[in-house]
Formats: C-alpha cells, sequence, structure tokens
C-alpha cells in the first residue's frame, strides 16, 4: 500500500468533543468525494495498530489541503495528534471505499451524526464546485449546539440546491434555536420533502447512528438499493 508523507498545517477545535486537522494534500494523492484513508502518525510506536486510524476525508478533491473532523478521545493516538506541533510529519494512506455519489442528478439525502460529517462536506463542496443540478437535503445530527462544523459553510452553500436542516438532539425546550429539534426521524423529514421513497439516501456516522438511520428508512419502505451508508466503527 503506498504511503503518502505529509505535514500538518492547522487544528481547530470545534466545541469540547471534536477537531478539524488540515495537512498538505500530497501531489499524486487523488480521491474521489467521500472516501477514506488511514490517517498514520509516524512518530507514535507501530505497536498493535496504534499509530493509525481510518478517517473520512472532509475536503473535497479540488480543495488545496487535505481535512479530517476527529472526535476527541483519550487513545495515545488521539492525543498525540491533539498535542503535537504544527508541522509535524503525518501520512496518509491510498483513499479507499464506496460512498460515493451517483453519477447522476436525482435526488439526495444526507443523513449525517456528528463527525459524520467528513465525507458530506467532501462530497457537498465537490457537487457544488460542479455546479450538480439534482437537490440535496442535508440533515445534520449534533448532540449540542456548542460547536456545528461547517455550519456557515452549509447556510451559505451556493452552486447546487441545497436544503441544509441542522437539528440538536440534547436541547433544554427554553433554549433559543432556528433547526430542528430532537432525532431525525419520518415526521422530521416529512416536513422537508414529501415522497420519502423517492430519493437516494446516504447515512454517515457512528455504527449506531447509522442503524438508526437504515431501520427508520427501512419502516418507511425505502429500498435498500437507494440507502448507501458508511458506518464510522470505532467510534
Ligand atoms: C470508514 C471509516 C471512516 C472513519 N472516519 C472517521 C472520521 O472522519 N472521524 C473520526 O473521528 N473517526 C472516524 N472513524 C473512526 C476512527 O477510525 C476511530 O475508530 C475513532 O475516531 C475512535 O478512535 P480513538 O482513537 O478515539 O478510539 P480507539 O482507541 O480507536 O477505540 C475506541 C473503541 O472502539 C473500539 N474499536 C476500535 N476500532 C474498531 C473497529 N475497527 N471495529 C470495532 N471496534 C473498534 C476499541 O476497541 C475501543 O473500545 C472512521 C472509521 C471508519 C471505519
Amino acid at each position: 500500500m503506498s504511503m503518502y508523507p505529509i505535514e500538518l498545517k492547522n487544528r481547530t477545535t470545534i466545541g469540547s468533543d471534536t477537531t478539524i486537522i488540515t495537512a498538505e494534500k500530497p501531489d499524486r494523492f487523488q480521491f474521489t468525494a467521500g472516501q477514506f484513508t488511514k490517517l498514520i502518525l509516524p512518530n507514535l510506536p507501530a505497536t498493535s495498530s496504534e499509530n493509525w486510524r481510518w478517517m473520512s476525508i472532509a475536503s473535497a478533491p479540488a480543495e488545496p489541503e487535505l481535512m479530517f473532523y476527529l472526535a476527541n478521545g483519550v487513545s495515545a493516538y488521539k492525543r498525540h495528534l491533539a498535542g503535537c506541533p504544527l508541522g509535524s510529519s503525518v501520512a496518509v494512506s491510498e483513499p479507499r471505499g464506496k460512498f460515493l455519489l451517483a453519477d447522476d442528478d436525482r435526488e439526495v439525502v444526507f443523513l449525517a451524526g456528528g463527525v459524520g460529517i467528513a465525507p458530506v462536506r467532501s462530497m457537498l463542496v465537490h457537487a457544488a464546485a460542479k455546479k450538480r443540478t439534482g437537490s440535496f437535503w442535508l440533515f445534520y445530527s449534533n448532540a449540542n449546539g456548542n460547536g456545528i462544523a461547517f455550519d456557515q459553510l452549509f447556510q451559505n452553500l451556493t452552486g447546487t440546491n441545497l436544503t441544509y436542516v441542522p437539528t440538536i438532539t440534547k436541547l433544554a425546550d427554553d433554549e433559543p434555536w432556528t433547526g430542528e429539534r430532537g432525532r431525525i426521524d419520518a415526521p422530521m423529514l416529512r416536513r422537508h420533502f414529501d415522497d420519502l421513497r423517492a430519493p437516494r439516501y446516504y447515512a454517515v456516522g457512528s455504527p449506531e447512528f447509522v442503524r438508526a438511520m437504515v431501520l427508520l428508512l427501512r419502516r418507511e419502505s425505502v429500498s435498500l438499493s437507494q440507502i448507501t451508508v458508511e458506518s464510522f466503527t470505532g467510534l
């Protein structure tokens, strides 16, 4: 497997639970929006696979840097990534994965939980750059409103027809918020579009989130052939 050594460029904490990092994009590194890679920390000992994790690429192929959006954690890997100086060496493997947009203009509904937004960001920025004409809905679920990553980007995305629906699952009734409240369910989907059986669906996030989304869609008689999933095992 090819490995590409690169330099860590930037690190931004979002709320208390997540971090966006950017790194150099290697010259020969090509990927399709929605794919993931092995993000390797060569300065950690390579014992028991501790120095790498699968990470979805949050940047779009035409963007100049690679971006990742990580759940913070206490593993040696996450602590190293949170504390190492900018400019440190990291590495990526060849991209892989089949969580990819179909090459047509059919309506698409994204169902993203937490850091599951990473590959969706890549696909939407790519679609906007290509001026894809079909409609998109993005249902983006977060536990709290302290740091909804890429919120401004999705609110202001031009170049494609996006209906952006952020939802917060743990919000006191008296807390002000203009988006949806609670977990994504069928009534929430119906508040934003009529025919649940028509679009293609892309569900991504923790295995628990993805399972819940597939169950919801199957209860609404959405065909499995219309559902593409990416489960972030390990979350
Ligand atoms: C395709 C794919 C894309 C991903 N993209 C992202 C992303 O964009 N952002 C992000 O934050 N995370 C992503 N992940 C998850 C990521 O690889 C890490 O597992 C996660 O971030 C937790 O890492 P950690 O070091 O905090 O915890 P860890 O120390 O790795 O582990 C946390 C817990 O999960 C268990 N575990 C670890 N790996 C697996 C596994 N493969 N299967 C089952 N159990 C496991 C461990 O035993 C432990 O109990 C992705 C995973 C996959 C498979």
